[in-house]
């Protein structure tokens, strides 16, 4: 109750920041805390730069380095609700490679992520809710890579495949969606687990570095909720995005060419998409640009309206990524 007030007051975006520890390679080299937490509990971080403060930012949440995957889920769980109430969701990891997007959507097998705990959520409410409302759960896995869509869950799929051509739909005024892509039912949580390894195993095959394939591509779930009122017959259709994106971290252009190049033009205009089309609703404009990218044009209707979004900023505690974080840190501050 008191959750959604707070929401609605802030445009139902929300902006959580998570910064890693210091790996053992920077702790070995001796390397330099750049990020205070002293007043993380009030949301809050301090870059520090030379050993002076130089800039304080605010969130919804900050996570220092010593959160764990629960603490992180413990304030995340409450859109996992929203999404069983008929809202559609959004959550999405931002930041430059090696901050942890992926440990906090997918996780490890031993500390899981936000992915496998929403849906380990839903399944629980579900379970509370059982005399009341009867749902069905699916769950499609898609990577946008070069502003294409590539189906993770397809049999046969292969990256740089060009398997059959992948693009959004809009059913009238209706939902948005994706002609052909599979989706996996799911009845329960060790059946998602099979899922989400699916995917994450796909994506890995063919691509001769897995994890620079992964930072330049978006990886994205999409869970179909339908849900139905047994008193009423009342029903209810939303939808939830996990989203895993590609990395912030600026290129110069002189430094890459070719394929790379058109990579990371194309990284730059969704990412830069994305932020155009959440500050344009933070500020209530009536143009919203959701078709600029394939990314911002598959959350269409996760973004904005009255569904509820969330954006975990990751960031590097270590010195020498000072101006990454600054850059994440800003971009962060401007959807809010
Ligand atoms: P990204 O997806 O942003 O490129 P990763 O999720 O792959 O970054 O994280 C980089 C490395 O740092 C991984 O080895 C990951 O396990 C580790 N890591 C990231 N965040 C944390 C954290 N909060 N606690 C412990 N290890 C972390
Ligand atoms: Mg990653």
């Amino acid at each position: 109750e008191l959750y959604n007030k707070v929401l609605e007051l802030k445009g139902n975006i929300r902006v959580f920041c998570r910064c890693r520890p210091l790996n053992s390679e920077e702790t070995a080299a001796g390397s330099v805390m750049a990020v205070d937490f002293e007043s993380a509990r009030d949301g809050e971080l301090t870059v520090i730069s030379n050993g002076a403060p130089k800039k304080t930012f605010k969130f919804d949440a900050v996570f220092g380095p010593q959160a764990d995957q629960v603490d992180v889920f413990q304030d995340t769980a409450p859109f996992a609700n929203s999404v069983l109430d008929g809202y559609n969701v959004c959550i999405f990891a931002y930041g430059q490679t090696g901050t942890g997007k992926t440990f906090t959507m997918e996780g490890t097998k031993e500390a899981r992520g936000v992915n496998f705990r929403t849906l380990e959520e839903l399944f629980r409410i579900i379970k509370e809710r059982e005399k009341l409302y009867r749902y069905d759960i699916s769950v499609s896995v898609l990577e946008v890579y070069n502003e294409q869509i590539r189906d993770l869950l397809a049999v046969g799929s292969q990256p740089g495949a060009v398997s059959k051509r992948l693009e959004v739909r809009q059913a009238g005024e209706g939902m948005h969606h994706v002609p052909g892509l599979v989706e996996a039912h799911v009845n329960n949580i060790s059946e998602v687990w099979e899922v989400l390894q699916t995917g994450s195993n796909v994506r890995a095959v063919g691509s001769t570095n897995a994890n620079e394939h992964s930072s330049r591509s978006h990886c994205m779930h999409c869970v179909m909720v339908r849900g139905e009122n047994l008193l009423n017959g009342e029903c209810t259709k939303s939808k939830l995005w996990l989203v895993d994106l590609a990395g912030s971290e600026r290129v110069a252009k002189t430094e890459v060419q070719g394929e790379r190049l058109k990579e990371t033009q194309n990284i730059n205009r969704s990412l830069s998409a994305l932020g155009d089309v959440i500050s344009a609703l933070a500020t209530k404009s009536p143009h919203i640009p959701f078709r600029n990218s394939k990314l911002t044009h598959l959350l269409q209707d996760s973004l904005g309206g009255d569904s509820k979004t969330l954006m975990f900023v990751q960031i590097s505690p270590n010195e020498n990524d000072l101006s990454e974080t600054l850059c994440s840190l800003n971009f962060a501050s401007r959807v809010r």
